[in-house]
């Protein structure tokens, strides 16, 4: 067993991969022991991820606010605390807060056969984020 207590520094969510004021507190990095990666990511009024893709896919439990999530092609959805959702693998997707709440998700995913999680595409245009 490992217990890893609280502290650390919470990390900002680079300008490349978000738009607007993101902050992420990691609960579990993939390394030799097992593939699941985790975090806590809270999301401030109006702030997304980049379109990316996850190669495992990937599951997301809302834990405060009020947030959107949009597949390419697809609606944007709104989504709120202890809401579940499920990303397929590859399937491109954006997530983050509404316009006028915080939301905080935690996010699980898998590393595939190279250490990767996440492939980063191009940021959310606020057009795309208006359609909600
Ligand atoms: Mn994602």
């Amino acid at each position: 067993m490992e217990l890893t207590r609280s502290g650390g520094e919470t990390a900002a969510g680079p300008e490349d991969w978000f738009t607007g004021t993101v902050h992420i507190d990691g609960i579990r990095t993939p390394d030799d022991r097992s593939a699941i990666g985790c975090a806590h990511v809270r999301f401030a009024p109006g702030a997304r991820t980049a379109w990316h893709r996850h190669p495992r896919g990937q599951t997301l439990y809302v834990t405060d606010g009020i947030g959107y999530v949009a597949t390419r092609g697809g609606e944007v959805q709104e989504i709120r605390p202890g809401d579940v959702v499920y990303i397929e693998p590859d399937e491109e997707h954006w997530h983050g807060a509404t316009p006028g709440r915080f939301m905080a998700h935690v996010a699980l995913h898998e590393a595939d056969e190279h250490g990767q999680v996440v492939t980063w595409l191009e940021h959310v245009t606020d057009e795309d984020y208006d359609q909600a």
